[in-house]
């Protein structure tokens, strides 16, 4: 009979880690990445590794997620067995309204147990490898465009070949000349999109929107707010470019209205979102009923984030676009794995090792914890 294991003890840490160059977005600034690490440890001996990452202006606070965890999820799961995974969502889910960060860094955790308890990949749990890499994208962000344009250059050479210009954060004029720099220095060998974050109001959106058209850009990102459903569906309606909603689609329940609406061409999957990867499965399978192609997306995440986004990668039937896990190998100034996470030629490589297949190095997550609390 296979061996039993239960939830012995949880550690919940807020980490600050910094980065190489400030990013601008339509919705604000970011100079560090401050996220939430959690640490689940069996009878057995197993030690599971999750994360939270939130954006304070997109899905919530590092501070809110760890007591999310330390109060209400953690001491929930404490003498539980790991692979009730679907059982101790679903009671975070009632314990705790929002905080899916805390609910994707919870079911990691178990997800990471599991397949170290079983010697498989967490892709394996999900129901398989459809793919071992994916493509990366890098998001183009300094309000510095000549260090953008040097960074291009030099990820091109490492094989990149995706950017997503972040725009709206400055004017119209100053995003058109990004673009014409990016296609006249590259011409067609870069595929390019752009994020606006929400930073466009519907009625000065559409005449900026027809000026990208003849860029050629795989998608335009969520130009005006996340409630702005209509206007995204207009824009989905008249528009060549395809549009991707991000922050207009948090889960289930919002991707099945965004596609009755019609609200996008495109839906970005982020674990942080949905509130982990079976969640994630979830809307990707109503994008894919509905003809709506999906993304790897992130938030400013580590590693451990990175790796469980890149196992639910692998284990989508469809991926459309390509994926943004940048963040460790090209933005934080240091990673807290072992290894490096695997980014090779401009892609992905997802890990085959048991669980999330990636090791924790314990004196650098040490190193950026700047409040650690303990759950028996
Ligand atoms: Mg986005």
């Amino acid at each position: 009979m296979a061996q039993s294991h239960k939830i012995h003890t949880g550690r919940v840490r807020i980490v600050e880690l910094p980065v190489t160059e400030v990013h601008s977005h339509g919705s604000g600034d970011v100079g560090s990445i401050k996220t939430v690490i959690v640490e689940l440890t069996t009878d057995t001996g197993i030690t599971g590794w999750g994360e939270a990452s939130p954006w304070p202006v997109f899905t919530g606070t590092a501070e809110g997620n760890a007591n999310a965890l330390s109060r209400y999820i953690i001491p929930a799961t404490i003498g539980a067995n790991p692979f009730d995974v679907e059982v101790l969502l679903e009671q975070a889910e009632k314990n705790v309204v929002h905080y899916p960060e805390a609910k994707a860094a919870l079911e990691t955790a178990l997800l990471d147990i599991m397949g170290k308890a079983l010697g498989i990949p967490i892709h394996d749990l999900l129901g398989g490898c459809h793919r071992d890499q994916v493509r990366l994208s890098f998001s183009l962000a300094n309000p510095d465009f000549e260090e953008d344009i040097a960074k291009a250059e030099r990820l091109h050479g490492d094989g990149v070949e995706i950017f997503k210009l972040k725009t709206g954060f400055k004017d119209h004029a100053f995003d058109l000349m990004r673009l014409q720099r990016l296609r006249d220095r590259f011409q067609d060998r870069l595929d390019l999109r752009i994020d606006f974050n929400q930073g466009m109001t519907a009625h000065e959106a559409l005449p900026r929107l027809r000026d990208f058209e003849s860029f050629r850009l795989s998608f335009i990102e969520q130009p005006v707010p996340r409630d702005n459903l209509e206007a995204m569906a207009h824009f989905t309606d008249v528009l060549t470019t395809p549009i991707m909603a991000d922050e207009s689609v948090f889960n289930s329940r919002e991707a099945f209205i965004g596609a009755q609406m019609r609200i996008a061409d495109i839906f970005s999957l982020k674990i942080m979102k949905s509130g982990g990867l079976r969640r994630a499965l979830n809307v990707a399978a109503i994008a894919r009923s509905a003809g709506i192609g999906v993304y790897g997306g992130c938030m400013f995440e580590t590693g451990i984030a990175h790796a469980a986004g890149a196992h639910l990668m692998a284990a989508l039937p469809e991926l459309n676009l390509g994926c943004e896990f940048y963040m460790a190998t090209y933005y934080l100034t240091e990673d807290i794995l072992t290894e490096p996470f695997p980014v090779r030629n401009g892609y992905v490589h997802v890990p085959s090792g048991p669980g999330l297949g990636v090791d924790v190095d314990l004196a650098r997550l040490e190193k950026h914890t700047v409040q650690t609390l303990q759950v028996h």
